[in-house]
């Protein structure tokens, strides 16, 4: 399915000239997948990273590789989400990644599926970013949040009522964010990955009748690999770009063209 031409570069951004030396990333959903690798990328950056998950194993590995903090917590229930983003402290970078992806056809989509995503795309994002924005705000600090949204927001995907429509409200948060934010030197954005085989992306991706056609649409012709979404958060974070807000940043390959 893959063109043998089609394979990521292998240099590592290791000229970037970002150092985030001094400030606290806070990442959810960092356990697996995107977000392991933006809190890896953090780390190499330098920051100091605040790892948030569910899974108190993946949480352990990944401070044993990078030597961050860890917190176990359940971000579909709200109380418990405000609790982890309090205990998180002082935060200057966050990202919002944890997301979950609940396949159900349309007519057969249930509250409870609809619910649980929502709590967790959506209602955790707006959650955890009130603490993290009014602890910057009060330390007269400014930062830098970048949202991990989907190029679900854009597409109608077969089966993915309640994730599309998480990731869509998503982006609109974003903007309301940026609107409502930038005031205090509070910069927020948006990425929209495509396809990328995680655990999540390969259980509704990696069937060749679905993932065929997908792939077919990609004038890059591959799928995405973790650490270019980590790159492209990197730099939204940093002071490269300074003047950038509000985004919905397609990292597609091109597939929004075709
Ligand atoms: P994975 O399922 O591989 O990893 C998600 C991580 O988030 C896991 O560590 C998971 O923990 C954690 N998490 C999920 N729900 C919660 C919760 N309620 N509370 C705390 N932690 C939670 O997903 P990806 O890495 O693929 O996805 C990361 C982000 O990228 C998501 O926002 C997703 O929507 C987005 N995205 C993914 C694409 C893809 O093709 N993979 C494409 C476009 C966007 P645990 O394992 O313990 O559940």
């Amino acid at each position: 399915m893959l063109n043998a031409a089609a394979q990521p570069p292998m240099s590592e951004p290791t000229s970037w000239n970002i150092d985030f030396r001094g400030r606290r990333a806070l990442v959810t959903g960092a356990g697996k997948g995107i977000g392991r690798d933006i809190a890896t990328m953090l780390h190499r950056f330098n920051a100091h990273v605040v790892a948030l998950s569910r899974t108190e194993a993946d949480l352990q590995s990944l401070r044993a590789e990078i030597g961050c903090e860890t917190i176990v917590a359940e971000l579909g229930d709200a109380d418990e989400a405000k609790a982890a983003a309090e205990r998180a402290g002082d935060i200057d970078l966050l990202v919002n990644n944890a997301a979950v992806a609940k396949l159900e056809p349309l007519l057969e989509t249930t509250v409870d599926g609809w619910d649980n995503t929502m709590d967790i795309n959506l209602r955790a994002v707006l959650l955890v970013t009130q603490v993290v924005a009014r602890n910057m705000i009060g330390r007269r600090v400014g930062g830098s949040i970048v949202n991990v949204s989907s190029m679900a927001a854009f597409q109608g995907l077969r089966d993915h009522a309640a994730y599309c429509a998480s990731k869509a409200g998503l982006d609109q948060l974003t903007a309301v964010m940026a609107v409502e934010l930038g005031k205090y030197q509070i910069r927020i954005n948006s990425v929209n990955p495509t396809v990328i085989l995680t655990d999540m992306g390969k259980r509704a991706w990696s069937d060749p009748a679905k993932g065929g056609p997908m792939l077919a649409r990609i004038p890059l012709g591959r799928f995405l690999e973790c650490h270019e979404v980590a790159n492209v958060v990197c730099f939204l974070l940093s002071d490269a770009a300074a003047m950038l807000n509000g985004l919905a940043l397609q990292i597609d390959g091109g597939f929004h063209t075709t």
